[in-house]
């Protein structure tokens, strides 16, 4: 736990619902503690009906921000009177800033958690050298989507198991995205630098996606945003082939960084491990 709080505390949280499970508690206030910051982060679980009332009641700095997971993600983008490039591309919102005049400035995190998770696990990997695969196509994927576009990757592919979701997406997004179908799979990851599990497949250890890993060029790297458990099965057959991967914790820890600096007006603190607290957490130390 962080130390006592002051009336000049600065105020943040994370919204969601269920929020019970959600590790940023955990990581925000590791950090806070450690800066030694007159400040606390809690969780927040409104009524799903009540979304829009909850956060319109925190106008004028009643907190200084809120980090925003499922269900409420594209509700929050809705809710927000200004929002980044990002946000808008991703048609959702992971972060709600309350500006003093009264606004809501919405922005996500999750796009930079994915490329911050990228640098620190595959580096030296170049997003703009070749095609990236996506499998899945729902907010996660289209977060994924806009950050990679922005960092410059050529094309961006899309396969689903509803391939009517994996058109709108692309449709969405212009000419590097391409929606396919799963028959096209071995193909596609032939000439991939990058392939993604953004579906849930892999969730609570099951299986994870059926993809031909083996068919992906030997320098590929193998992303999974499932992280528990930490190595889903589809990252363990990605690093049984020898497959570079870069798993969906480090995705998470890394998207909390940005949101602690809008929130606190400091990076974190680097003397705290967070990983390994949350590896701790997650009951994989
Ligand atoms: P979502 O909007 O509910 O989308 C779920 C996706 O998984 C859809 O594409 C869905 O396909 C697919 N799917 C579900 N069950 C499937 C099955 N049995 N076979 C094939 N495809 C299946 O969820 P989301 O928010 O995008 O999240 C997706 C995953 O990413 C979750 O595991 C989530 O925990 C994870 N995530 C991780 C981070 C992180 O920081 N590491 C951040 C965000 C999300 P259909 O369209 O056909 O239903």
């Amino acid at each position: 736990m962080s130390s006592t709080i002051t009336g000049a505390a600065i105020i943040a949280g994370v919204c969601g619902a269920p929020i019970k499970h959600s590790m940023s508690p955990l990581i925000h206030d590791a950090w806070i503690a450690a800066a030694g910051l007159d400040a606390a982060y809690v969780p927040f679980a409104p009524a799903e009906d009540r979304f829009e009332a909850f956060v319109d009641g925190l106008r004028g700095g009643a907190i200084r921000g809120l980090n925003v997971t499922i269900p409420f993600k594209e509700r929050a983008l809705a809710a927000a009177d200004t929002a980044s490039d990002l946000a808008r591309m991703a048609g959702a919102a992971n972060l709600l800033i309350f500006e003093a005049d009264g606004t809501i400035r919405a922005d996500n995190t999750d796009g930079p958690g994915l490329l911050g998770a990228l640098a620190a696990q595959a580096s030296g990997f170049d997003i703009a050298a070749a095609p990236v695969t996506i499998l899945g196509a729902g907010g996660a994927a289209r977060g994924a989507v806009a950050a990679l576009l922005l960092a410059g990757a050529p094309q961006v592919r899309i396969v689903n198991r509803t391939p009517a979701r994996a058109e709108e997406l692309a449709a969405a997004f212009g000419a590097r995205v391409v929606a396919a179908d799963e028959a096209a799979l071995p193909g596609l990851l032939s000439d991939t630098g990058l392939v993604i599990n953004a579906t849930s497949l892999g969730l609570g250890g099951g299986a994870g996606p059926a993809a031909p890993l083996e068919l992906t060029p030997a320098g590929a790297v193998v992303m999974d945003m499932v992280y528990r458990p930490l190595r889903p099965e589809f990252l363990r057959r990605a690093e049984a082939l020898g497959r570079r991967t870069v798993d969906g914790l480090e995705m998470l820890l890394r998207q909390a960084v940005p949101s602690f600096e809008a929130f606190y007006g400091q990076a974190p603190p680097a003397s705290v491990d967070v990983r390994a607290l949350a590896l701790r957490h997650l009951g994989e130390a």
